[in-house]
């Protein structure tokens, strides 16, 4: 395993560093101003077209997408670092174009979109003219086993109609949003894995209401999550992604990078908060000592130090399996990142709370409202109990004489769950 920056990495590291210290970060506070002058939690800040604009002209544009054609062409092991870096801002991943799930939607259409798909929907993506959600949960079936998923997706002449509920849905808000990935029932009667289709559903088709944003832990984002009906929502045939029954091969394909970006910008997000942590422990004296300068302040500083440079190599390591081996030989190694990631940021942004004492959980720091978003990649793109299934199947495996029905080789071992 080389996990050496190459030269390409090196360059557009030191050029998203600069555009982080002079555009990003200084931004922060233009764009929440922005949308709460506006009085609307969903408005599309004037800033985020200037970073954006910015961004495409340093070049610093699409790099997660692994052709060169419409980025860099990054290798996952690549994108890793300039991703971390990204993940220290909450307006970054957007101002680059490389923010869930546009990212998973654009890859989806480069593997799997027609000719006519790609020029209506992908190309607006990946120019940034547009924004686009995945709607897989559902409101009414457990959806982290996504042979539930029950929206019906009926073939009538030249059209599907679809019926049904979706819930959670990632982005449906943004005003920028006008595509939807859509995964529903096509046939219940195929076998298990062959019964979901996905379709582009345009979210201004008659039939889709956008019924309400969820808040999250009392945060209304930007982008919102959303419960969506499909009320006889006809879409013509040419909307179906692949073939009938695919769905599930779609979803594979979308999850590994998916949930390995979110990881990276978690690592990223983590790096900030422990940043933050030390110069309040420096800034802060009680007791007549500084309060960086107490053992057991020391001790969380250290732990989150070793816990962060575990966690990466780990990331690491799913990110250069996934390029020498496939997402699919490096599923486990995904879904251990997939946990990893999220349990130790949050127990950095914890321990920064605590130093920050009362204003760590206030708006005027952004510990908080980094702990409850990153609090829900603990469910998105597979709850950790899930994803533990999944490597805990790999290590009965080898001791496994007696593989029953329900036993790990037996049975489908890594379940694409929703996710945004
Ligand atoms: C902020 C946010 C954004 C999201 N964005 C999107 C999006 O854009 N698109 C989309 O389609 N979905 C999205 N989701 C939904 C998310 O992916 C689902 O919530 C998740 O997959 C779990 O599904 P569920 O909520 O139906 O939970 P359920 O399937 O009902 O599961 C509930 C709990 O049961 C437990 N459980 C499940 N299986 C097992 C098991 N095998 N072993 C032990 N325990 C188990 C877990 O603790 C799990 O959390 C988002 C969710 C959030 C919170």
């Amino acid at each position: 395993m080389d996990f050496a920056p190459t030269a390409r990495v090196k360059e557009h590291e030191e050029r998203l560093l600069d555009f982080m210290d002079t555009f990003v970060y200084p931004n922060e506070a233009v764009y929440e101003q922005q949308i709460e002058a506006s009085g609307n939690p969903h408005f599309h800040p004037p800033i985020m077209e200037e970073l954006k604009a910015e961004a495409r002209r340093r070049g610093l544009w699409n790099l997660f997408h692994p052709h060169s054609e419409w980025g860099p062409g990054l290798t996952n092991v690549e994108y890793a670092p300039l991703a971390e870096i990204t993940g220290r801002s909450p307006i970054a991943p957007e101002a680059t174009n490389c923010s869930a799930p546009d990212t998973g939607n654009m890859e989806v259409l480069t593997m799997f979109g027609t000719a006519e798909q790609q020029e209506t929907w992908l190309r607006p993506l990946l120019e940034g003219r547009i924004r686009s959600a995945f709607a897989m949960t559902e409101p009414d079936v457990a959806s982290s086993d996504a042979t539930n998923i029950a929206l019906s997706i009926e073939r009538k002449g030249d059209e599907y109609v679809l019926n049904g509920r979706k819930w959670w849905i990632t982005n449906a808000m943004h005003p920028n949003c006008r595509i939807l990935i859509v995964m529903g029932k096509t046939d219940p009667d195929a076998p298990k894995h062959r019964q979901q289709s996905q379709v582009l559903v345009p979210l201004d088709t008659p039939g889709v209401t956008i019924k309400r944003a969820l808040p999250v832990f009392g945060y209304l984002d930007h982008e919102g999550h959303v419960e969506l009906e499909f009320d006889n929502v006809h879409v013509p045939a040419s909307n179906l992604i692949a073939g009938e029954g695919d769905g599930f091969m779609i979803s594979q394909a979308r999850l590994g990078p998916g949930r390995i970006h979110h990881c990276m910008r978690t690592i990223g997000a983590a790096e900030r908060a422990l940043e933050l942590l030390c110069k309040r422990a420096l800034s802060r004296t009680t007791f007549g000592q500084r309060v960086a300068d107490r053992s057991n302040i020391q001790d969380w500083i250290a732990e989150s130090r070793i816990d962060l440079e575990m966690t990466r190599l780990l990331c690491l390591k799913a990110a250069w399996l996934m390029d020498t081996v496939g997402n699919k030989g490096a599923r486990v190694e995904i879904s251990a990142i997939k946990v990893a990631a999220p349990g130790v940021a949050l127990r950095i942004i914890d321990r920064a709370i605590q130093v920050h004492g009362g204003g760590g959980v206030s708006q005027d720091f952004p510990l908080a409202s980094l702990w409850a978003h990153l609090r829900t990649l603990r469910l998105v793109d597979g709850p950790d109990e899930v994803h533990k299934m999944t490597i805990a199947r790999r290590e009965l495996r080898q001791y496994d004489t007696k593989p029953g029905p329900e036993a790990p080789s037996a049975r489908n071992e890594s379940p694409p769950t929703s996710g945004g």
